[in-house]
């Protein structure tokens, strides 16, 4: 028999998801985030849950590739663009749009022959400073595309980097929400002509639906669709009616009795203080669970909440089976995601006290976890 662990991709979540996603912005197209192997879930069994999107955005030309080899038609764009000048062949073959966020990948275009139209998306620097023109350099980038004959349109784009925090207006240093580089924003693109996509999940569920020019006319989800909420702990997913994509399950392979002074695991970090019953479950940081996880981290032991005790090994972590008095090995064990009774823990409680959030988590599932679509 293999090892226990699993993980489960729910391809009605992911569909849910989406539905939830394009309900905060109804009129606005909707690109699916699909980097990163979509978000550690597979790029294949995401794209069977995801295919109501108007297109798919991603980093790497090979994962373009396979979407085009699903059988997708439709938009596929490249968030970071081209890397250097040959991936254009790629994006006139394949018809990718791809974003445009620094002088050279014009110069690059300017440079490739091509009869195919390209659709590229102009990224503005508003703030964020990681990629993208400065909002007084933008202008002409715009203008030095629009003049090139293998440009057919182009889109205006920038990304947030507070849409997921509170805004806290007149404190320094403390996070400003999205209205500072809106407004960058739109006094940079004044008067330039071709559709605007600002929104990443965050500021498509928070602000989206009151906001115009929040909605703009792509908005470009990822984490939500996955089922975690983009502004955990504010909100939790069953605020934003989001359900989990992933579940990571497991089993417990052996129970131990404790006795006052036992301790569990590594460094001893947990020490019984009364007689208790704990279960040690086939999963480790090697499966992508973290080894930061504190003691009382919640885990499903079937379906019922249960707290982590000791460190996370490499193979195994313990817990407190004090909650169900029924568990023994072999019983279920979901690390976070849905039990197959259908009790949820979402991977935002289980990366807010491991110190992290839902993306690495969902992003680090290890590559020895078999995974498997449902639904
Ligand atoms: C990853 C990414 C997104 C999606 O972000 P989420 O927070 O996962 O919704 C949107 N836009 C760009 C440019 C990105 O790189």
């Amino acid at each position: 028999m293999p090892r226990p662990i699993e993980a489960l991709i729910h391809t009605d979540a992911l569909a849910h998801n989406l539905r939830r996603a394009r309900a905060h912005a109804p009129d606005a197209k909707l690109w699916a985030v699909v980097k990163a192997n979509a978000y550690g879930h597979g790029i294949e069994r995401a794209y069977a849950g995801l295919q109501g999107a108007d297109g798919f955005a991603l980093l790497d030309l090979d994962e373009a590739q396979r979407v085009r080899e699903l059988g997708w038609r439709g938009p596929i764009l490249l968030l970071e663009g081209c890397f250097e000048p040959r991936d254009l062949e790629l994006c006139s073959r394949l018809h990718l749009w791809h974003t445009v966020h620094r002088e050279s990948q014009i110069d690059w275009l300017a440079a490739h022959k091509t009869q195919q139209p390209h659709q590229v998306f102009l990224k503005m620097n508003s703030g964020m400073n990681r990629l993208g023109f400065t909002p007084a350099a933008y202008r002409s980038a715009w203008l030095r595309l629009s003049g090139l004959t293998q440009v057919e349109s182009i889109t205006l784009m920038t990304h947030f980097a507070d849409a997921d925090l509170r805004a806290d207006a007149g404190v320094p240093g403390a996070p400003r929400g999205i209205d500072r580089q809106m407004a960058v924003f739109d006094a940079a693109t004044e008067g330039l002509s071709g559709e605007r996509s600002v929104s990443n999940s965050a500021a498509a569920l928070r602000y989206a639906p009151h906001d115009s020019g929040a909605r703009a006319d792509w908005v470009r989800p990822g984490v939500a669709l996955y089922g975690s909420s983009p502004d955990f702990p504010t909100r939790g997913i069953a605020d934003w009616d989001l359900q989990p994509a992933m579940s990571l399950r497991s089993k417990l392979i052996a129970t131990q009795e404790l006795q006052p002074g036992d301790t569990v695991g590594y460094g001893s970090r947990f020490v019984a203080e009364q007689p208790m019953r704990i279960g040690v479950v086939a999963c480790g940081y090697a499966d992508g669970y973290p080894r930061s996880a504190p003691n009382g981290t919640p885990v499903l032991v079937d379906g019922v909440r249960c707290g982590l005790v000791g460190r996370v090994s490499m193979d195994t972590l313990a817990v407190d089976l004090t909650p169900v008095s029924a568990a023994r090995p072999g019983s279920e064990v979901t690390l976070w995601g849905r039990s197959s009774r259908r009790a949820v823990l979402s991977i935002d409680e289980v990366a807010q006290p491991a110190g992290t959030v839902g993306y690495e988590l969902m992003c680090a599932l290890s590559a020895r976890v078999p995974t498997v679509s449902i639904g």
